[in-house]
């Protein structure tokens, strides 16, 4: 397995602490709102990640976090806390508030087919941790107390620009926008640990510390549940390119600082998914979540296969054509694999299932990548091994894939009478001479996965499942 190493940054041979154990710790969402169609494209390839390597025979401990406080709007230590802010928006404690875009996240995770890490762990729930990890810190000389909060001290951690791959220099000026002055901090970048009374007119939630009462700081939490759940040596750490700096950079020097050696070997970055308009943010107020691709038509199933078709560190621009062309696509290959299914003939052919699993492997092996493993799948279909070999493999290829490929979905009685509605709206439309009408009403009912043919004894149709 060859995955780019964001650390290095070079494509590196995947070697984890213990040979076939492997440990992942992926950033988890904030839960003051939805998440966004871009935050759910970074789940979808952490989900494949996993996948992938289980299907390389390695066993997966993975931990996520679910932060429900201390993640500012600004992500250097700038702002509010944004679950604070969506409480008093919401009119609704910000637990409620948590409890609720959790939940929505969950459901999300499983319309999409992303497995839920095998340990999910909630920011409050961690707060005693973070209180030993910062006196450690304080004890080590790493950290500093000032106007009432505690920071960490960058200037103690010689590497705090590895990851970023910059200087200090070249650093300062590429976010000299979003760095704040803080009279309390001795350096630029230094990042708050525990904050008292700085931040925190706004905080629902404070704890009582050694430091006084107040809440823990953003980066602390992945640090902490990470190291607890995961143990001293991390393989691999994921999340969207925008966390690596500051969040990444931060967990590092707090975390190697605390451990006294090298933390995590991995560090795997995800792309950003972009509308035309450019970055998709929870917080700009135009964010797309699932929910408003389901309602418009889309199967969340189909979003899994349009993030599939490009690479995970390239940057990937969601359109509604574009979910067009990806539902065609996914369509057309659920109705070759339906053949498949339903002309199940001749002997296993293990030759076949072998070669074709190598290229599989190669494909996830090559720094992830999925569209070459989409590939393969379509080789399989076009080639001429029998439909049992080629069952065999669709179904063993849809355990990292997830894309149902061989799974028939009932139609509900309610849906046969939205088709049989829409139809009828269509013969109006076309007795009307509305052909713009009769084709959208067509292409809609395509989205969904219904196929309608006009013959001489009226209109038919297929629904594909
Ligand atoms: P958040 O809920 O904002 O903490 O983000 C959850 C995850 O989504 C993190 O790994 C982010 O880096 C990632 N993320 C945020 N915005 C995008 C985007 N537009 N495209 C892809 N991933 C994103
Ligand atoms: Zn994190």
């Amino acid at each position: 397995m060859k995955i780019y190493n964001s650390l290095t940054r070079k494509v590196e041979e995947f070697i984890p602490h213990n040979k076939k154990e492997v440990t992942m710790y992926t950033c988890g969402p904030t839960v003051y709102y939805y998440a966004h169609i871009g935050n759910l494209r970074t789940y979808i390839s952490e989900d494949i990640l996993e996948k992938g390597l289980n299907y390389l025979g390695y066993k997966v401990k993975r931990c996520m976090n679910i932060t429900d406080v201390g993640h500012l709007t600004g992500d250097s230590d700038t702002g509010n806390d944004k679950m604070s802010v969506a409480a008093k928006k919401e009119k609704k404690s910000v637990l409620d508030i948590a409890k609720f875009y959790t939940n929505a996240f969950y459901k999300d995770m499983e319309k999409l087919n992303n497995k839920i890490p095998d340990i999910v762990s909630s920011a409050t729930d961690n707060i005693d941790k973070y209180i030993e990890m910062i006196e450690k810190l304080l004890k080590d000389g790493y950290a500093y107390k000032s106007g009432g909060n505690v920071y960490f001290d960058t200037s103690k951690f010689p590497n705090y620009y590895e990851l970023s791959g910059r200087s200090r220099d070249e650093m300062l000026l590429a976010v000299r926008d979003d760095v704040e002055v803080d009279e309390k901090k001795k350096n630029p970048f230094d990042f708050g640990l525990w904050f008292t009374d700085s931040k925190f007119n706004e905080q629902q939630l404070k704890w009582d510390s050694p430091f006084g009462v107040g809440y823990p700081g953003w980066h602390i939490e992945c640090s902490v549940i990470a190291i607890s759940n995961l143990g001293e040596y991390l393989d691999i750490h994921c999340g969207g390119i925008d966390n690596l700096f500051p969040h990444h950079t931060n967990e590092i020097a707090q975390s190697e600082s605390y451990l006294g050696h090298k933390w995590c070997k991995y560090w795997v970055h995800m792309e950003f998914l972009n509308d035309k308009s450019g970055k998709m943010s929870k917080s700009n107020g135009d964010s797309k979540d699932l929910n408003s691709l389901i309602e418009k038509g889309y199967d969340p199933i189909v979003y899994r296969y349009f993030c599939l078709q490009s690479h995970y560190r390239k940057t990937l621009v969601y359109s509604l054509e574009g979910l067009d062309i990806a539902t065609n696509a996914y369509n057309k290959l659920k109705r070759k694999i339906n053949f498949i299914k339903n002309n199940r003939d001749g002997e296993i052919d293990d030759e076949a299932i072998e070669m074709y699993q190598n290229m599989f492997k190669d494909a996830f092996s090559n720094d992830m990548n999925t569209s070459m493993m989409l590939t393969v799948l379509y080789d399989v279909i076009k080639s001429d091994i029998n439909n049992n070999t080629k069952y065999y493999l669709i179904e063993d290829f849809d355990k990292v894939l997830s894309l149902n490929l061989l799974k028939d979905e009932e139609v509900s009685s309610e849906f046969l009478d939205y088709v049989n509605k829409k139809i009828e709206e269509r013969n109006k439309a076309k007795e009307d001479k509305n052909y713009k009408l009769a084709d959208e009403i067509r292409e809609e009912l395509k989205l969904q996965k219904v196929i309608i043919k006009d013959t001489r004894e009226g209109t038919t149709f297929e629904v594909l499942r």
